[in-house]
């Protein structure tokens, strides 16, 4: 039988996993799948702040070899502290660094930047090896995106947007992001936005909150702890270590669903989006002037509206999705990344535990990740968690510090993340066969 031919559309956090996973595959190289990676930026997407590893995800991160790399690369965050307007710190939640306990703080914080690189390298290294032992290895088209897909039973039958250029493979794998094209052009449009407008189901679920990521020159009072400020009329912001030690980062944001700007913005371009953040937080208090300030210079800075994935199935024929186009939990679950390189991981043995039948590999795929994705997407204090977090009136802000002082003082913090933590300990990683890839270092 002919190796498949894969087509990947999204070279994030997903993609490049599942294509060296796929590489890994115990198969002699020419009979392993030829597979072409679709990114619509010019290069790998290595922008974005501070993400967590957990649990399995930190598994998965050593059967590629890349534990030591990981490891150099990551922000050495201490844990969370709760501040108020004048930097007091009311409480603070230390990072478990055995990983036992999945606090707020991963034990592994990294920047989504280098993890973006580390993958693509590490892949680009293993479709090298490939390649000198006679195999096809990895097609990496940039600055190209998924214009059209149509199937054919057999086959999945693609334009690529920018080029028009036609292309069939076997299977369409999805790895595209919460915004994914892919899912739209396999599942439909209809129930992709849908609430309040005809009662549909609603796939994805905006939780009210739109966020934004860039980073910023350390300043004097940032130390290696995630800061947390919050201010009343629903808005935060989070100045956290950064890999770079000259520099810090910042994750703020508003929960705010009747000012129709904020999902505007989305698509208005960057300039638009920090204009109306700085509205939001001209007088918010503690540091925002500066935050603004640097937010008005930054350049790596990313805006999204905060959202879940929710679908029945991840397969349509022979289109599959994986990563957060497929079942995005959001940032403020903590396993967005987690579920990426676990899903990666289970995908990639799904195929080649059923080479032959592509149905039953997507049938084992959805059944190895149903139940973390849904525990994942459960937030720790229900779908009204942005609310909770984020109080309306200034006496809201002052009873949630109170209720985390007084969770701090009594020690009572361990025991609720043992109960309602990130459920990445839960994962089981199994055996697929696959080769352990060579510990790799840059
Ligand atoms: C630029 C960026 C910055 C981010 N910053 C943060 C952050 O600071 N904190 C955080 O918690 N999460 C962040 N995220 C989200 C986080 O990366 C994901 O939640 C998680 O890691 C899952 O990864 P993924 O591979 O499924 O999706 P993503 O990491 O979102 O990757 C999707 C990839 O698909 C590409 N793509 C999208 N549409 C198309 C198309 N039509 N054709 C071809 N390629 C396409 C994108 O350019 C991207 O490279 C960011 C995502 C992006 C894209």
């Amino acid at each position: 039988m002919a190796p498949l031919s894969i087509l990947i559309v999204g070279s994030g956090i997903a993609g490049p996993t599942l294509a060296s996973f796929l590489l890994l595959s115990p198969l002699p190289p020419h009979e392993l799948p030829h597979i072409t990676i679709l990114e619509r930026s010019p290069g790998p997407r290595v922008q974005g702040q501070n993400v967590d590893i957990r649990g399995a995800g930190m598994a998965v991160i050593r059967k590629l070899g890349l534990e030591a790399a990981v490891r150099a690369a990551t922000t050495g965050e201490e844990g969370v502290q709760f501040v108020d307007e004048r930097n007091r710190v009311w409480a603070a939640f230390a990072a478990d660094k055995s990983g036992r306990v999945q606090t707020g703080t991963s034990d592994v914080e990294i920047l989504r930047g280098p993890l973006a690189k580390i993958l693509w390298r590490r892949n680009m290294a293993l479709s090298e090896e490939v390649e000198r032992e006679g195999g096809v290895g990895v097609e990496y088209v940039f600055d190209e995106y998924l214009g059209s897909l149509e199937q054919d039973g057999g086959k999945c039958h693609v334009r690529f947007g920018k080029s028009g250029k036609r292309r069939s493979f076997d299977i369409v794998v999805g790895a595209d992001g919460l915004q994914s094209r892919t899912r739209r052009q396999a599942f439909g449009d209809a129930d992709e936005n849908v609430r309040g407008d005809d009662g549909g189901k609603e796939r994805v679920k905006r939780l009210g909150m739109y966020g934004a990521f860039f980073s910023m020159p350390k300043g004097e009072t940032d130390t290696m702890w995630k800061r947390w400020f919050t201010a009343p009329r629903r808005r935060v912001i989070m100045v956290r270590p950064h890999q770079d030690k000259d520099k810090s980062t910042v994750f703020m944001w508003v929960v705010n669903e009747q000012d129709p700007r904020f999902r505007f913005v989305a698509t208005q371009g960057v300039d638009a989006q920090k204009a109306l953040l700085a509205e939001y937080f001209v007088d918010a208090g503690w540091e925002s002037g500066r935050i603004i300030e640097e937010m008005a210079m930054a350049d790596d800075f990313y805006y999204d509206m905060v959202a879940q994935v929710h679908m029945d199935k991840w397969s349509e024929e022979r289109v599959v999705l994986l990563g957060d186009a497929g079942y995005c939990a959001s940032p403020i679950s903590g396993m967005g990344t987690t579920l990426a390189l676990v899903g990666a991981y289970n995908l990639a043995g799904a195929l080649i535990q059923h080479p032959d039948d592509i149905p039953a590999a997507f049938a084992a795929y959805e059944t190895s990740m149903r139940h973390v994705v849904s525990k994942a997407q459960n937030l720790p204090l229900g779908p009204r968690q942005p609310y909770l977090i984020s109080p309306e009136t200034a006496y809201g802000v002052w009873k949630m510090r109170t209720a985390f002082a007084f969770v701090y003082w009594t020690g009572l913090a361990k025991v609720m993340f043992m109960l309602k933590g990130p459920p990445a300990n839960a994962v089981p990683v199994e055996d697929y066969g696959f080769k352990q890839a060579a510990e790799w270092c840059e």
